[in-house]
């Protein structure tokens, strides 16, 4: 599918809470999502539980993904997910601290892009289990813009004691 200006893109976000009723942050979430101007949600992957990445006193984490199709510019989609964030109690008070709810936009068509407030594919991607394994339940063959598989970045992942939650 092109994903030049003004066309529709296949886009994947991740979810990520643990305070205040996770699993109920990322219902929430996800039909907040569905919501969005000019954005279609496509599919949800199951949830998971993970241990926090960074500090480790805090409650671990439920994560997912979900695929969206959107006519919205990479910029315009990250305001309206840090929108959702906020509007979901969202308190940035330390680095990889516990939180009710994390929007990150992982996967873009095959866009790479580089700004100040954005980088996709999301840095980490390759190096997370709760984001790999959501995004392969979606699509078993994503690839990213270089060319390398999530199939084959899951099995160089470091493990963080991934389980599944229940069925989405
Ligand atoms: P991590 O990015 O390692 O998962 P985090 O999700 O806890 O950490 P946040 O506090 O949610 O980080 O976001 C910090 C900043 O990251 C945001 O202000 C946003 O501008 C920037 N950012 C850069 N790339 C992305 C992306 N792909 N998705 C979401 N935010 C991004
Ligand atoms: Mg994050
Ligand atoms: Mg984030």
């Amino acid at each position: 599918m092109a994903d030049a200006g003004g066309c529709i893109v296949s886009a994947y976000v991740g979810l990520g809470s643990n305070l205040a009723d996770p699993l109920g942050q990322l219902a929430r979430a996800i039909t907040a999502l569905a919501q969005l101007p000019a954005t279609t949600l496509l599919a949800q992957s199951p949830f998971y539980g993970s241990r926090p990445v960074g500090p480790q006193d805090q409650p671990d984490f439920v994560n997912g993904a979900v695929r969206i199709d959107t006519g919205l510019t990479p910029l315009q989609l990250l305001d309206r997910l840090q929108a959702i964030e906020q509007a979901h109690g969202r308190e940035r008070l330390r680095h990889w601290g516990p939180r009710t709810l994390d929007l990150d936009l992982l996967l873009f068509g095959d866009r790479e892009i580089h700004h100040p407030r954005l980088t996709v594919p999301h840095p980490e991607l390759p190096n997370r289990d709760f984001v790999l394994q959501p995004l392969l339940d979606l699509d078993p063959d994503l690839a990213l813009p270089d060319g390398r598989t999530l199939a084959q970045l899951r099995k160089s992942c470091p493990d963080n004691r991934l389980r599944p939650l229940r069925p989405a």
